[in-house]
């Protein structure tokens, strides 16, 4: 028992938190760093978090992550890193050319207070950002938010950067698609494509962190929104933010700044989100859905409803990221599951009333927490067993110890590979998230059948 100290009694706890159900901001804005082609994103602060970042990514997606670091010292800290930023820029555009470098923060530059924004106007104003080369920079102070708050700034930033507005529409439509896999933007790219619609969709970090072996090293694979794209964002006919923690900040001030109407709206995982994906992508380009994409809501369906005597009633516990945590209990409880135990580590309050009213059918017999941790998870689990676990890799602790059916859902996945390749958005991703979790759920009644009820046909 990994963790036989985890007490059944929950007892209120302020101050300590135990393995908490998020990360901290940086990480988020270098991954949505890596989501423009040729970018280098770079780490103002002490290079341990810069190499945590890059280490737990590359943990994650099993490819080489960039990234470079003001590597302060305990001078810098006291006098500011301003030099270490100018060197730093100057270092990077001579020895690893990038055409933009995404500049963040962490707790330490924002504690005392560097002035990132002054900083790389002085780096323009002295020619250190070479002509037709740019730096966006953003503000990540790791002790607000999580990764989520990172990525969302860093997107932000990225699009008041390097936006302008000509005047002239673009005839597209900007996608924010939050901080999902790889895999789950080449969806959302799909069925936009589908729908006839030209999109810009960023940040994309598929092809990037997903890409091919080829058996040569590029520092800047294909892949990734462009620089030119990034550019006319201004220009677009609409924007659609998907999952309010990660992408309805960017949508909004795209909106306010450059007058690009925005929705936000819930990540589109499972049948009714992604439903309302397609007719939000509809009305902003004004198109007509596709046969082509109602067949492949109507798959999802006819599985959903083949497979009912295996869901129906399930009892379920979910940690994650707020976007995805939300979109999946929604999921769930429509095809037939009972989510019982709901938490996330990143704060914001209407995480809890978002999730209360898309499980109302079920009253007050749902716990959800916000911020919590898997510690709190696993207590709650305790008091009240279920079915199947849908959490990252932390939860595989949990799942052994409580000996549950285990589905890998979100960020980090340390031990097993497809998070990149399969998405789960989409009616497609739908059908592949469903699949996992039906195989966990068969593969443990098939475990734990006497011989006399071990089926051929389930
Ligand atoms: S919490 Fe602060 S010191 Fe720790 S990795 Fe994040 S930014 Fe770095």
């Amino acid at each position: 028992m990994l963790l036989r100290h985890t007490p059944k009694e929950i007892k209120e706890r302020k101050v300590l938190s135990v393995n908490p159900a998020k990360t901290c901001q940086p990480i988020g804005a270098m991954y949505a760093g890596l989501g423009i082609h040729g970018c280098l994103p770079h780490s103002h602060g002490s290079q341990g978090c810069c190499a945590y970042h890059r280490s737990a990514l590359t943990r994650h997606y099993r490819e080489p992550i960039m990234a470079a670091t003001s590597s302060f010292t305990e001078g810098a800290s006291v006098f500011g890193g301003q030099a270490n930023l100018l060197q730093a820029l100057l270092t990077i555009f001579t020895t690893y050319k990038p055409d933009v470098v995404a500049v963040h923060t962490t707790c330490l530059s924002e504690t005392i207070g560097d002035d990132v924004n002054q900083i790389v106007k002085k780096a323009y104003k002295d020619g250190t950002i070479p002509e037709g080369k740019y730096v966006v920079h953003t503000s990540t102070p790791s002790y607000v938010g999580s990764h989520v708050t990172g990525f969302s700034n860093m997107v932000k930033s990225m699009a008041l950067q390097l936006a302008e507005k000509t005047g002239k529409s673009n005839g597209k439509v900007n996608i924010v698609p939050g901080f999902v896999e790889p895999s789950d933007m080449a969806e959302m790219k799909r069925i936009a494509a589908m729908l006839g619609i030209e999109s810009i969709l960023f940040p994309d970090t598929s092809g990037i962190l997903n890409g091919p072996m080829t058996g040569k090293f590029n520092m800047y694979p294909k892949g990734g929104v462009s620089i030119e794209e990034l550019k006319s964002i201004g220009d677009s006919i609409g924007s659609i933010g998907l999952g309010a923690w990660a992408s309805a900040d960017p949508v909004r001030a795209i909106d306010s700044q450059f007058k690009v109407p925005c929705q936000v709206q819930d990540l589109p995982i499972g049948l009714l989100a992604t439903d309302r994906f397609v007719d939000a992508l509809r009305t902003a380009a004004g198109v007509s859905v596709p046969d082509t994409i109602n067949q492949e809501r109507g798959q999802l369906l006819d599985v959903i409803s083949d497979m009912q005597p295996h869901l129906y009633g399930k009892k379920v516990a979910i940690a994650g990221d707020p976007d995805q945590v939300i979109a999946l209990t929604e999921f769930l409880v429509t095809i037939g599951m009972k989510p019982v135990h709901i938490v996330t580590g990143t704060p914001g309050k209407a995480f809890t009333k978002r999730i209360k009213e898309v499980t109302a059918r079920f009253g007050d017999e749902i716990n959800v927490k916000s911020p919590s941790d898997l510690f709190h998870l696993h207590q709650l689990i305790k008091n009240e067993p279920v079915d199947l676990l849908i959490c990252n890799t932390y939860g595989k602790y949990i799942a052994r110890d409580e000996d549950i059916p285990f589905v890998r859902h979100g960020f980090p996945i340390l031990d097993r590979v497809g998070h990149s390749y399969f998405p789960t958005v989409g009616y497609k991703g739908g059908l592949h998230f469903l699949e996992k979790i039906l195989g966990a759920l068969m593969d443990r009644t098939d475990r734990d059948a006497p011989e006399e009820r071990f089926e051929l046909v389930e």
